[in-house]
């Protein structure tokens, strides 16, 4: 039994799907105006693995993640710059160049982490007319009105406005801090925003308001729907989203439609460094290909995201990843010796499965998976290995490529001389010279086996 902990009822709940054996799940994905940060992509690693369970467990799933390439702000009032357009202006491209490109990157970094592909990667651009034809829907309820810059959503005229963050409704008043220039109320929202001087965006649609761009919340209710129907298992996204990103798309959808939509509702908690959530806008960020710069495996970048539950934050250090990497690699080198009996430890399956299907529990289910390997009497390690790592995705029996550095070899080229000779104490002290570079031989019957160990 899968329980998942539901931001909406703020309770861990039997996941029950809405059509037997099929869950459909919706994330927000990624604004492609610049590189996706390693904090970014904890998010992706904790959907990955909530897929992964799902699949494990038996259903089909249906993962679609949305890619905004217009229409997010600068702030998330509505106002400022399109990050896109704002992106495409500074270094001198077109939109769809700057949202390709990263897009791109992106990719990479998502099959070096195993992130399984979503079935359906939901460009926001090419689908204006779906979320035209959603405003277009709320408009006929008069749930909408107009302002210079915009048709906006009228939240209080959407009685459970607030459910998800458990906002209360008389902080929805017109607000004290925030201007609300035109808006009715603090927490109105742009569906719609017109281009003040048309021709000077690049990204623009004419629309029976006037021409313009959508307003970034519509996307996900406009392309969830589209693909999972009106009312779908799982939504997830970054715990920033519970206030405002996620409210309204929940108001736009549930007034749209009249039907709830979504049953539950996941939320990560952020990746910090030296305290502080890593973002672009703090100017604290590594991405992936930093981390392979310094010589980390992108995968044990995934297996330090493993060691932290997703509903707490996660802290990252360089030391915490060379931790994780160095037990990454010990894992791999233990399991790389062991000898496939054909059978399946039943036991340790189960205790891995209670693990995981609480609420995605991945460091319980990583010692499980270490109590396994430690124990020299288990039967079936091989399969039962290959079956928790259908969950993990860390490719646990993948034999690691790596590239030597000229200087490692050429001192594993001097220890095979020096043994040759017979220069043992030599030959010693060289390989201990080479366990600090983070290399360990093993001399074999079949010749000396080359290990990374950090
Ligand atoms: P963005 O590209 O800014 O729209 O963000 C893409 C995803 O990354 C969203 O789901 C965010 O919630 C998530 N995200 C951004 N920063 C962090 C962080 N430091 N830790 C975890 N998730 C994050
Ligand atoms: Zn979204």
């Amino acid at each position: 039994m899968l329980k998942l902990y539901n931001t909406l009822t703020r309770k861990k709940e039997e996941f029950k799907p809405i059509r037997k054996g099929f869950a459909g799940i919706y994330s927000c994905g990624p604004t492609v105006y610049w590189f996706q940060h390693i904090g970014n992509l904890r998010a992706y690693v904790a959907w990955d693995i909530l897929k992964r369970v799902l699949k494990y467990d038996g259903y089909k799933v249906k993962h679609v993640m949305n890619v905004t390439d217009v229409g997010h702000l600068t702030s998330d009032q509505d106002e400022g710059e399109d990050k896109v357009e704002k992106a495409a202006k500074k270094e001198g491209k077109s939109a769809s160049e700057i949202t390709h490109y990263y897009f791109d990157v992106f990719s990479r970094d998502f099959s070096k982490l195993n992130l399984l592909n979503p079935e359906i990667w939901a460009w926001a651009t090419k689908h204006i007319s779906e979320q035209i034809d959603l405003i277009k829907k709320l408009e006929k309820k008069g749930l909408t009105y107009r302002t210079s810059d915009g048709i906006y959503f009228d939240t209080s005229k959407f009685k459970q406005y607030g459910k998800l963050g458990k906002i209360k409704k008389e902080t929805l008043q017109a607000g004290k801090r925030i201007t609300l220039k035109e808006k009715k109320n603090k927490t109105d929202f742009a569906l719609w925003k017109f281009s003040h001087k048309p021709g000077l965006r690049q990204q623009e649609w004419r629309s029976p308001w006037g021409i313009g761009f959508p307003g970034w919340h519509l996307e996900c209710s406009a392309m969830s729907m589209k693909y999972l129907g009106e009312h779908f298992d799982i939504h997830t996204g970054g715990e920033e989203h519970i206030p405002i990103h996620h409210q309204n798309e929940i108001a736009q959808s549930e007034a749209a439609t009249g039907k709830k939509f979504v049953n539950y509702w996941l939320h990560l908690r952020w990746l910090l460094f030296s305290g502080e959530k890593m973002s672009k806008s703090k100017g604290i960020m590594y991405t992936i290909t930093a981390l392979e710069k310094k010589g980390y495996n992108p995968l044990s970048y995934r297996y330090f995201c493993l060691t932290g539950h997703y509903r707490t934050q996660l802290n990252f250090t360089f030391k915490n990843l060379d931790n994780a990497q160095k037990t990454y690699f010990r894992l791999k080198n233990i399991i790389s010796e062991l000898k496939d009996d054909k059978k399946l430890n039943e036991r340790y399956l189960k205790e891995f499965q209670k693990a995981i299907n609480n609420d995605l529990d991945t460091p319980k289910a990583l010692q499980v998976l270490w109590k396994l390997v430690r124990d020299k009497k288990a039967p079936g390690k091989v399969r039962t290995i290959k079956k928790i790592d259908e969950v993990f995705g860390l490719d646990l029996f993948k034999q690691e490529r790596f590239a030597i550095p000229k200087k490692v070899l050429d001192l594993i080229k001097e220890r095979e001389k020096a043994r040759k000779e017979k220069n043992f104490k030599k030959a010693d002290k060289l390989r201990e010279q080479l366990k600090k570079f983070g290399y360990s031989l093993d001399d074999t019957g079949k010749g000396t086996k080359i290990r990374r160990i950090k």
